[in-house]
């Protein structure tokens, strides 16, 4: 193949010859090549190239099965938290509408809402989110290279373009930030036909209609959650419990507010079929795991939820010697996010053992950054990462769930202060509070140290975020009492907890 160029960029063949010129000279054309433009990789090129490298980010789009394809930024602002959070803020404003008719508002009905408009609006915040990025990319000196990048030896990257052109770029270091992609169920027959998933369902320019959601942690219960919120006949099908991995009195919380607010669910079921009708809608049939009867239900919709598959396959890892694991397919790091190959780093989603979340992708990406760049030594802090689970009554915690902290500490040294409370908008509004509830998961002897707190509620994510701090510090019970809340606030509520579970005393908030 004959070497060509373009740009500042030497376009090569990946030939012995060029690896044995950059051996010999001892150059490369790069210091960091990332392949990936999401919230990890483009945290990590813009610090890095800040702090003085010579960077380049590849990022490429493979569409999704149904074809959709976005721009850049990775997952996050793409497919994920962005267009996910408006689509929550515009079912949120459905209830608001609601309660504003209590607070003296008229409202004229029938109140309708319209997908098209709320589409069109939030793919537009998408594509300037895109734009922005490549802008700072440009003012930072990163050169960003829409190609879908693979690697050839533990210092070439080889990248091709959507119309086959191929380069190779050397480099002294490598960051792999590919993150991941939605699983269809394989076994299901007609799941990749007649299915969507997140990948999708953010760039519908109309309705999905009648939905079935499969699939019960943060993706599934979140666009059920919206759906619902924008008047969408939704139903979510559970094969087993609800937000495995979290506090499971809290996910008890999440979907009895949920099924309150109109979600269907449909519990311990899996799906085995889903088929077109004549009429164009999916027929979906499905088993229930514990009856072994049969269901079967028509949908316009089919949404998997049911996790998400690293970006690892088409990398060429294995051959250039970076350990996978062999159960997830995720890259294997050490504590500074170093793989198998010294010359190679992994960040965010695609690495194994990591909270896949936006501002850990970040975070660790600017660490990682700072330490090639710098004498920094400072690691990853991957404990006590709070998160929010933006379903209609949100759910935000920090530290243990309740059963991991019996895990570790034993049931009888850990003690768990909880309050059911009133939400103030809530009390004019007449909306019904029972699943607004918080609770702090302590240690019981000593210092009473705060292993734990879970917040359901409005803004739940904003009340947590801040608490977070305080685990950070080492937060102990007599800290949280010592705290003066803001009045009136839901968040005030954390800092007033008295009641024990072990007490049996009724843990609801009376009074102002
Ligand atoms: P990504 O952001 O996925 O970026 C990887 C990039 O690499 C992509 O652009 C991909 O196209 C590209 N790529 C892949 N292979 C190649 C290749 N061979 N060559 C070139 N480019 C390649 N997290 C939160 O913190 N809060 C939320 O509210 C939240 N909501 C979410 C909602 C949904 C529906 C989903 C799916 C996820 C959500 N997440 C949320 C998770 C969050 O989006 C991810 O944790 C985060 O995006 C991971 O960042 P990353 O850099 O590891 O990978
Ligand atoms: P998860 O892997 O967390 O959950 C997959 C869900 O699908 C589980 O409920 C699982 O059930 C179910 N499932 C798996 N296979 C099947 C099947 N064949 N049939 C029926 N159900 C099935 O994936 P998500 O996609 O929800 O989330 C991925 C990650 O993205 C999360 O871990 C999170 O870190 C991140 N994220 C963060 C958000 C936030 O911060 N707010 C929002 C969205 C995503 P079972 O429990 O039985 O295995």
């Amino acid at each position: 193949m004959a070497a060509f160029c373009r740009g500042r960029h030497r376009l090569k063949s990946i030939s012995g010859l060029q690896t044995s010129i950059r051996q010999l000279s001892g150059k490369f054309d790069y210091d960091v090549v990332v392949i990936g433009g999401g919230s990890g990789g483009l945290a990590f090129s813009k610090e890095a190239a800040q702090l003085g490298k010579k960077v380049a980010v590849l990022d490429y789009v493979e569409p999704s099965a149904k074809g959709t394809k976005w721009g850049l930024g990775g997952t996050c602002v793409n497919v994920g938290c962005i267009p996910k959070k408006l689509m929550h803020q515009a079912a949120l404003l459905g209830t608001a509408i609601k309660d504003a008719q209590k607070y003296g508002w008229t409202i004229p009905s029938p109140v309708s809402h319209d997908w098209a408009t709320m589409a069109a609006a939030v793919q537009g915040h998408v594509k300037s989110l895109n734009w922005g990025h490549r802008v700072q990319l440009q003012d930072k000196k990163v050169k960003y290279l829409n190609m879908k990048g693979s690697l050839v030896d533990e210092h070439t990257v080889k990248g091709v373009t959507a119309r086959g052109k191929e380069m190779t770029v050397t480099t002294r270091n490598i960051v792999i930030a590919t993150g991941g992609r939605p699983k269809h169920p394989t076994h299901v027959i007609g799941a990749v036909e007649h299915g969507i998933t997140s990948d999708d369902i953010f760039w519908l320019k109309e309705s999905p209609g009648k939905t079935l959601v499969v699939g019960a942690s943060y993706v599934g219960l979140e666009c059920a959650g919206f759906l619902t919120g924008i008047g969408l006949d939704t139903t979510i099908m559970v094969r087993s419990i609800a937000l495995r991995g979290f506090d499971q009195q809290m996910s008890g919380m999440v979907t009895d507010y949920m099924e309150a607010y109109g979600t269907k669910f449909a519990w311990k079921c899996s799906p085995t079929k889903v088929e077109r009708l004549p009429s164009g809608s999916l027929q979906v049939t499905w088993v229930n795991n514990s009856t072994k009867q049969e269901g079967r239900d028509t949908f316009d919709s089919v949404l998997w939820a049911v996790g998400r598959a690293p970006e690892a396959k088409q990398l060429n890892l294995e051959k250039v010697g970076v350990r996978l694991d062999e159960e997830t397919g995720k890259i294997v790091v050490g504590p500074d996010e170093v793989t198998s190959v010294p010359s190679i780093y992994s960040i965010g989603d695609i690495s194994q053992g990591r909270p896949e979340l936006t501002p850990t992708a970040i975070q660790a990406g600017r660490l990682l950054a700072r330490r090639l760049a710098t004498d920094s030594k400072e690691l990853m802090n991957y404990d006590n990462v709070a998160t929010a689970v933006f379903t209609p009554l949100e759910y935000a915690c920090v530290g243990l769930s309740e059963e991991d902290a019996e895990k570790k500490h034993g049931k009888d040294s850990i003690e768990v202060l909880h309050a059911f409370y009133k939400p103030l908008e809530f009390t004019v509004a007449e909306r019904d509070a029972s699943q607004c509830y918080i609770k702090a998961v302590c240690l019981r002897g000593g210092d009473q140290r705060i292993l734990g707190l879970h917040f359901t509620g409005p803004s739940a994510g904003e009340v947590i975020q801040g608490f977070a701090l305080g685990l950070q510090c080492g937060a102990t019970y007599t800290h949280l009492l010592n705290t003066v809340g803001i009045h009136p606030t839901c968040a005030e509520e954390l800092t007033k907890l008295n009641v024990t579970k072990r007490s049996g005393l009724d843990a609801t908030v009376t009074g102002c």
